[in-house]
């Protein structure tokens, strides 16, 4: 019979798992377990509709057994088992496993940190086994096959006999060494404390045959006698069985929740927040929800799916759980166990179940909640969230036509001039000044560039806080808004900041009616490129600047267009003009003496404009001569 190969992340892994330290070995058995437990949950949930399988609730277990003689460790199942198929499938490669999708999206020199934090599947036998053997037979199959194992040099796989439907693995420990005691692990006291520390919750009986001792009954009636004591075996469970969602908030400890978190969820970091609800009236459920430290890599791309497991009455009923979760709340990962679901519904059924949609709404108000209270109380992991997971929360605002907008505007933040830091709304709008009229944003790629923009100048001036928007959405989000607290949000490139006096209105007017055949020829000279050239009111030292005027701002203008879409749009572009720098003057000077050269300014101050404002000039080449040439 012929050795098959592993695939080669599978042997990396493998080496990985071989050289791993010590004292992280021991989690070998809680992933065997969790295997077995899956297993049996699968048939387990064939067997609530399919009498056929011939089981019930209570004869589902997990078994182990140690041979100290033999030097093997055995643990079995009666669950949905493996064809042969599966056994190559699942054993020979772990490209279907969690174990890898984690790999490849972690870096390897983190290694040893990894496997002591966080599951690594089937390959951790290998941790502590020098030879590992499968044994499976499928619910439904005939037949039985053997997966035979001794680390990284291949696999074989032969046809074997076994009764019922099911998974035995046997690991062969490896010899002990100074340092590392693999006996260990026959040990009986270290097999019941493993399985307390890390498989306690799981939902079946994990059985072990243990020895015990008692005494025996005195016959003879001497008072004084020495009690004697007899050994007897025993079959135990070790577990205590209860998820961890179903027991009391008092018995578990903040460690406990995010160890689960960890295994479950297969994240390397510790969660923000936990909560963990229990929910009786309307919708009877428990629920384990976590907000996530760091957003998964694939988070703002499709591949993600969003979604929480769904469990009737402790059976996992599905793992992805879409109808639970609002979009803008995606990020959220967790569980929900309700009695109230009937156990074989579909997914199509799910979608207008009454009951989920109460399940689904009341969870929403939690998570709200727990944001609302962690920004107020905890403000340091607030920031820490609305940096991974801002983002989706902003989109969620302009979502759906705003539909959302209100019961999230308190949770969005942006950074603002006052001290380049995350604000809310309601802090703009509370350290507003008297005489302020607008809550005042700018639009740009990042921050420094935002602070350089000219059309800043007056409203800082006039020493107005402003937001920085420097996410695709955040302007949008604004619009849908339209404003906060009846304060109004206006962008620092509006036509009118309602802050210039009228005297000053006035005189700009005037000029701009002296000059009324200087800006017309300006226009023309750009011819289409601009709407308008007028006179600024907001410049300060700055000469020009590029602003819009109508609906669709710059900013919008690149956003729209970066989408994939035919339509490409375009703001209508107005070129103000700094009425006290010198280059008015010039202008002016040009107009009565040279319309060639005057045109030739144009260009250059309206690309120089664009510069400014993040814009790519439409000829940089002709932009550079042109330089050249007035040189
Ligand atoms: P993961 O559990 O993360 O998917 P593993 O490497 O632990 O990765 O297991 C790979 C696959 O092998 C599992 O997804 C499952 O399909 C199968 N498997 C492992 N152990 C058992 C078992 N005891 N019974 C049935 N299938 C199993």
């Amino acid at each position: 019979m012929a050795t098959k190969e592993f695939k080669a992340e599978s042997k990396r892994l493998l080496e990985m798992m071989i050289h791993s330290i010590y004292t992280h070995k021991e989690i070998f058995l809680r992933e065997l377990i969790s295997n077995a437990s899956d297993a049996i949950d699968k048939l387990y949930f064939k067997s609530l509709t399919d009498d056929k399988v011939g089981l019930g609730k209570n004869d589902f277990a997990i078994e182990i057994k140690a041979d100290k003689d033999n030097r093997t460790l055995t643990i079995s199942d009666n669950g949905i088992g493996m064809t042969e198929e599966e056994l190559e499938n699942n054993l020979g490669t772990i490209a279907n496993s969690g174990s890898l999708k984690f790999k490849t999206e972690n870096k390897l020199d983190e290694e040893s940190q990894i496997i002591g934090q966080f599951g690594v599947g089937f390959y951790s036998a290998f941790m502590v086994a020098k030879k590992v053997t499968v044994v499976s037979k499928a619910y439904g199959s005939d037949k039985a096959f053997m997966w035979e194992s001794e680390g990284v040099d291949g696999y074989t796989i032969t046809e074997c006999e076994k009764d019922t439907a099911g998974t035995v693995i046997t690991l062969e420990l490896l010899e002990d060494t100074e340092d590392e005691k693999y006996s260990d692990f026959l040990e009986q006291y270290k097999i019941q404390s493993l399985v307390k520390k890390y498989s306690d919750y799981i939902r079946f009986p994990i059985k072990m045959a243990v020895t015990k001792s008692r005494p025996i009954e005195n016959k003879d009636t001497d008072e004084n006698a020495e009690p004697k004591y007899e050994d007897f075996i025993e079959v135990e469970t070790l577990n205590s069985m209860v998820p961890i969602w179903k027991k009391n908030k008092s018995e578990l400890k903040d460690e406990d929740y995010n160890s689960f978190y960890r295994e479950k969820f297969f994240d390397y970091s510790a969660p923000l927040k936990h909560m963990h609800v229990k929910n009786e009236g309307t919708a009877t459920y428990n629920a384990l929800l976590y907000i996530p430290s760091k957003a998964p890599h694939d988070y703002y791309t499709k591949e993600f799916e969003k979604g929480l497991q769904l469990y009737s009455n402790g059976v996992l009923i599905m793992d992805k759980c879409s109808d639970l979760l609002p979009d803008y709340f995606s990020f959220v990962k967790g569980l929900v166990d309700s009695e109230d679901l009937s156990l074989n519904i579909s997914r199509e059924m799910l979608q207008h179940d009454r009951q989920l949609k109460i399940i689904a709404k009341s969870l929403e108000k939690t998570i709200k909640n727990e944001l609302t209270k962690m920004l107020k109380n905890d403000r340091e992991n607030y920031e820490k969230f609305f940096k991974e997971f801002g983002l989706q929360v902003k989109f969620g605002v302009y979502d759906n036509f705003g539909l959302n907008k209100d019961n999230l505007k308190d949770l969005i933040m942006f950074v603002s001039s006052a001290e380049k830091k995350l604000t809310t709304l309601d802090e703009y709008v509370s350290r507003m000044r008297e005489d302020q009229q607008y809550i005042y944003y700018a639009s740009g790629e990042s921050i420094a560039r935002i602070e350089q923009l000219p059309q800043t100048e007056l409203v800082k001036d006039k020493g107005y806080e402003i937001l920085y928007f420097t996410d695709n959405v955040d302007e949008f989000a604004i619009r849908i808004l339209g404003e906060y607290k009846e304060k109004k949000f206006k962008s620092v490139s509006a036509d009118d900041l309602g802050l210039e006096s009228d005297e000053k209105k006035e005189e700009i007017k005037a000029k701009e009616e002296e000059n009324a055949d200087l800006f017309k020829t300006l226009t023309e000279n750009l011819n289409g490129k601009v709407s308008k050239v007028r006179l600024s009111s907001r410049l300060k030292s700055h000469p020009v600047c590029i602003t819009s005027e109508g609906e669709i701002s710059l900013e919008m203008e690149k956003v729209l267009n970066a989408m994939p879409s035919d339509q490409k749009v375009k703001a209508q572009r107005v070129l103000e003009i700094n009425p006290d720098h010198p280059i008015f003057e010039k202008l002016n000077n040009l107009y009565a003496n040279d319309k060639d050269k005057l045109g030739k300014y144009a260009e250059l101050l309206y690309n120089q404009a664009l510069l400014i404002e993040g814009l790519p000039i439409e000829n940089p080449s002709e932009f550079a001569n042109l330089i050249c040439e007035l040189m």
